[in-house]
């Protein structure tokens, strides 16, 4: 079942064209890898979907209906959510106040206290509950993000760059979080450089060049394109 359905979307700011004609369909319960070089627009097309950013021309559609004019808290109520390349946390709260927030949104005290414990365990962060979030290390903000995303109880999760700054360990216990947050019927788009996590964990690839996709498919198989080892893998990979 196609969950997100990108019509021709595009979104210019001034006078740079970020994003040029965007077709993209992710499929419920798939891990979808948007890769590309600095500046080639994945950023840019998160906060399209997630509707931070309005579409210059161009449709989305979600579960088949037509958000692109649906404001981003209703799109959040809708089961999408997104984590930012930045941290984007309440900086003098405790790193549990930060979990809880999301979840008081729908559950009772209690109900919210015991699943903020449970998210900080699976994120790694339940010695830093108690914690302010700012005193954390960049790696630790990272997986904030995610938890306080995976808090909002999303059906839709737009991860960037979420493994910058982890060590070895640390990455590889976030793949197998990520994986798990899959099996649990949430549906992932990857934005991430460490080509090591991405090509583990997504089921189709899609890489974006100058606001344009170049390729997307089977990552394998995109993975031997010329063109894409050219634009973007050729110094790992050529
Ligand atoms: P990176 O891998 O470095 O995060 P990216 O692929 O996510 O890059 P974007 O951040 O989406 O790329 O940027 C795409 C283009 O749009 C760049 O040229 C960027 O400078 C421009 N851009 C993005 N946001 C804005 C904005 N708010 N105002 C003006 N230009 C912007």
């Amino acid at each position: 079942m196609t969950l997100l359905e990108i019509e021709r979307a595009s979104k210019t700011f001034g006078g740079i064209t970020a994003l040029e004609d965007i077709d993209l369909k992710i499929d419920k319960g798939q891990i979808v890898g948007l890769v590309g070089p600095n500046g080639a627009g994945k950023t840019t097309l998160i906060s399209l979907i997630t509707g931070y950013e309005p579409v210059s021309s161009g449709r989305i559609f979600y579960k088949g209906n037509d958000i692109t004019k649906v404001p981003v808290y209703k799109r959040s109520l809708m089961g999408i959510t997104r984590t930012f390349q930045v941290p984007q946390h309440f900086k003098s709260l405790t790193v549990y106040e930060n979990i809880l927030i999301p979840l008081l949104l729908r559950d009772s005290d209690t109900v919210a206290s015991k699943r903020a414990y449970e998210i900080a365990d699976r994120m790694f962060l339940t010695e830093d509950l108690n914690k302010e979030a700012d005193s954390l290390s960049i790696g630790k903000l990272k997986l904030l993000e995610i938890a306080k995303a995976y808090a909002s109880n999303p059906e839709l999760l737009l991860v960037d760059e979420p493994v910058g700054g982890l060590s070895a360990d640390k990455m590889d216990a976030l793949i197998e979080t990520i994986r798990g947050l899959r099996k649990e019927g949430i549906t992932i788009l990857l934005v991430e450089h460490i080509m090591k996590a991405v090509m583990s964990l997504v089921d189709k690839l899609v890489v974006l060049n100058f606001g344009k996709i170049l390729a997307q498919g089977n990552p394998k198989e995109i993975m031997c394109q010329q063109e894409v080892v050219e634009a973007y893998l050729g110094e790992e990979y050529a």
